[in-house]
């Protein structure tokens, strides 16, 4: 049986810094073609040929889903399945504003450290592509469902900020869509004849303003008109509004959105249309960070330079499908800095920092940080012990 030593984090820092070059060629490259949700083919290919280079098996597409990947580099023998978790698409508008072609590069970057430093590691070391975070996708939501994670230890992933925290709360969030009907008129002959689609949402929109003061500090209702007719001179038959839904739990946003139908139905009653509310994607689960591994994500990435610390729980968040994963496994998401403080996420000034030396300097070292917390679960079964003991005292009924 081979002996296995644990890399020290400077053996690991070494590593990342030979990746370096590549690591960065693949992030620009990425973000220089910014591919929505689904449709990520070319991050895709870059990512998939740089892990087939290094020796990791590739399985290229999942369950019809054409850019997603999993990518495996099996160990010497048995131990812990460790993923390494990239996001890679990008939004409308702002591209790559949200800096996921630091995730993929960095993700991708951090296993082959794993797997150089450790060329004879017990266990499973794998890349897993998670296409579609963004608008509602839930990659990962779906790549559960098709069995990705079964088997899986741990998930362990960086997230691009203008603040670096090792955990932090993220919302639950419902996607919906309201679609009102009513009847096509002449708007100036006989409106009398329609029935206004478009009125139906201005009254639905106008409600959930009044229901706002009546839900709790921490929801969050948004969301636009997706749909306002077609011409000023037809009493609109369609409208549409999308909307998002968040609270700190899934159960808390399950009971919002029921009041949110409601309004929406009492918006058509009033406007003598007819509702239906969809789901546009699953729904996002609150994020359940594993501090056991976080903060050794935070001790490695400490005593590489980089100031962080647990968030605040009561600072403002988003959601994202990583939320999903936590409740079915141990999951990390730190936020890295790499942009000054109070940058927006989702813009253009992130954009432009996502593809700057810093972001690049401040991705070497989460992903020195990512194989470190990844040397560590393969040969240090205590860790990953305490990690799943977390896991299970979490899902413990209150
Ligand atoms: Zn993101
Ligand atoms: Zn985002």
């Amino acid at each position: 049986m081979t002996r296995t030593e644990l890399p020290t984090l400077h053996a690991l820092a070494v590593e990342l810094g030979a990746l370096r070059t590549r690591m960065e060629a693949v992030s620009l490259d990425v973000h220089a073609r910014p591919e929505l949700k689904f449709a990520e083919h070319h991050a895709h290919q870059v990512l998939t040929r740089w892990l087939a280079e290094a020796g990791f098996a590739v399985t290229d597409q999942v369950r019809g889903m054409d850019t997603a990947f999993v990518a495996v580099h099996e160990g010497m023998r048995p131990g812990p399945y460790v993923a390494l978790l990239a996001e890679y698409d990008a939004l409308p508008g702002v591209g790559h504003g949200c800096g996921h072609n630091l995730i993929a590069a960095g993700a991708v970057a951090a296993a082959l450290a794993v797997v150089r430093a450790l060329p004879a590691h017990p266990g499973t070391v794998a890349v897993i592509g998670t296409p579609g975070e963004e608008m509602g996708g839930a990659g990962k939501v779906r790549l559960a469902e098709a069995g990705v994670f079964e088997g899986v230890d741990a998930a362990l992933m960086f997230h691009p900020s203008d603040r670096s925290v090792t955990t932090q709360r993220a919302l639950a969030a419902a996607h919906l869509r309201i679609d009102f009907t009513g009847v096509s008129a002449h708007a100036a002959k006989s409106p009398w004849d329609g029935r206004s689609a478009l009125a139906a949402a201005q009254l639905f929109l106008n409600a959930l303003d009044s229901l706002r003061q009546f839900v709790p500090p921490t929801a969050r209702l948004h969301g636009i008109v997706a749909d306002g007719g077609q011409a000023p001179n037809v009493v609109p038959a369609h409208a549409a509004v999308e909307l998002y839904v968040r609270d700190r739990t899934t159960a808390a946003a399950e009971a919002l959105v029921e009041r949110v139908r409601a309004a929406a139905e009492g918006a058509a009653l009033a406007t003598g249309t007819a509702v239906a509310v969809s789901e546009t994607g699953p729904m996002y689960a609150e994020r359940r960070d594993s501090a056991v591994l976080a903060e050794r994500f935070g001790r490695a990435v400490r005593e590489l330079g980089l100031d962080i610390a647990p968030g605040e729980p009561d600072e403002p968040a988003g959601s994202s499908d990583i939320g999903n994963l936590s409740q079915l496994l141990p999951v990390i998401h730190p936020y890295i800095r790499i942009a000054p403080p109070g940058t927006p996420a989702h813009s253009e000034a992130m954009r432009e920092a996502a593809a700057g030396p810093f972001a690049h300097d401040r991705t070497e070292i989460a992903a020195t940080g990512l194989a470190r917390v990844a040397a560590e679960l393969l040969l240090d079964g205590g860790l990953l012990a305490a990690a799943r003991a977390e896991f299970a005292a979490g899902r413990a009924p209150a």
